[in-house]
């Protein structure tokens, strides 16, 4: 059947991607890659943004100081010394590498069965499971609670996008730490290592809810759940009553400095792999490849974050709204760290800030969303050439 070109969603389906985006010259950064259109960025009179200027190279604690406390962990007896938090994408399959092989911790992996893991993640995860010998639990949120409360604010979210509460999709993620603290407490683990990467921490993330990009990280997530609160109020499709507890319960668990952890995880350390040792992109690709047969899915160009599907949608309502992507923000970060080139950096923005049209609808569609016009209707997507 031939589609009507004057409906934008059968445009779409005619052109592919490259319906949605249209070419735009941007300036960026002369030194980092971050683009002008990131919140509050100001260049000099060399073109170096303000965020190069305040930046503070990350300082690691060192691996001494880690194996001063995996030790203090060991156990005698054959129990599990710690348990290690896994999603099948690359950091958290290094982190559970690492932690049985080199530092020979006996660990529990601990999976939540997130919709929207992406199959590769789950062959990811059988195979790390079988080639280390680790016992696994894996949980879901119950009710469906994920699925619900993705689908409302999703709606919600198009009906007047804004890009501060992009993060709001992903609020029953910051959920699960309530279970996995108690599946600590039933094993009587002490010890949760899990493979958050400094790094990766959105700086324009945080400028959006009016927190500083260099506020301290035990206020920053209080002080970012109060500004995506105060976006809320600003549009009153967010407020559906079934949402309200996944809210409640975000704010509470969704991360260690939370008062709900504090309460619930009283006594249990949790430890971030890369803010022991430096995250070195190569050694962890090549170890979990090699050693754990782990693998990516090769069309969308990165090996970065495909484990969640709804990733797709993510980058697409940035690219929407703000012209850029979290990656934009991570690339750029690598640079100043001298991780990666310039070059490079904006070589992986060119191949990887696109728009995938058939993930984003299959997303969609595993919460009914099965009327996606709307994803038409929001105009043609930017894709950046690099000045
Ligand atoms: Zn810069």
């Amino acid at each position: 059947m031939k589609h009507d070109l004057r409906n934008p969603l059968n445009h779409i389906r005619t052109t592919g991607v490259n319906g949605l985006m249209r070419t735009e010259k941007i300036r960026r950064c002369s030194k980092c890659v971050l683009p002008e259109h990131t919140p509050n960025i100001v260049f000099d009179e060399e073109g170096i943004c303000n965020y190069c200027h305040t930046y503070r190279k990350f300082e690691y604690k060192g691996e001494a100081e880690l194996l001063r406390l995996l030790d203090s962990q060991r156990k005698a007896d054959g129990e599990y010394d710690c348990i290690v938090t896994l999603s099948g994408g690359r950091d958290s399959s290094y982190v559970l590498l690492k932690l049985v092989k080199d530092y020979d911790m006996r660990v529990l992996a601990v999976n939540y069965r997130n919709p929207f893991t992406h199959t590769q993640a789950e062959k990811n995860i059988e195979n790390a499971i079988k080639s280390l010998n680790v016992d696994i639990v894996r949980f879901k949120l119950k009710n469906n609670v994920h699925e619900r409360t993705f689908r409302k604010n999703v709606l919600a979210w198009f009906r007047r996008p804004s890009p501060a509460l992009i993060p709001m999709m992903c609020i029953a993620c910051k959920n699960i730490w309530w279970n996995i603290l108690n599946i600590a407490k039933k094993h009587k683990i002490r010890c949760i290592v899990s493979g958050g990467n400094p790094l990766e921490y959105s700086s324009f993330k945080r400028e959006l809810l009016h927190v500083s990009r260099d506020e301290n990280v035990e206020l920053a997530f209080i002080k970012t759940f109060y500004g995506l609160l105060q976006e809320v109020f600003k549009n009153p499709a967010y407020f559906d009553p079934s949402c309200i507890p996944t809210m409640v319960k975000g704010y509470l668990f969704g991360d260690p400095n939370a008062i709900g952890s504090r309460l619930v995880g009283h006594k249990i350390t949790r430890l971030d792999l890369f803010h022991f040792i430096k995250w070195d992109e190569q050694e962890v690709l090549s170890r979990i490849e090699t050693e754990l047969d782990w693998d990516y899915p090769r069309e969308f160009g990165s090996t970065w974050r495909f484990d969640c599907e709804v990733d797709f949608l993510k980058n697409f309502m940035y690219l929407k709204t703000l012209k850029l992507t979290e990656k934009d923000g991570f690339y750029a970060k690598l640079v100043r760290e001298g991780l990666i080139t310039r070059r490079d950096a904006l070589s992986r923005l060119q191949k990887e800030n696109k728009v995938f049209f058939d993930e984003m609808q299959s997303v969609l569609r595993k919460v009914g969303i099965e009327d996606i016009t709307f994803l038409a209707k929001q105009g043609s997507i930017t894709k950046h050439l690099h000045t």
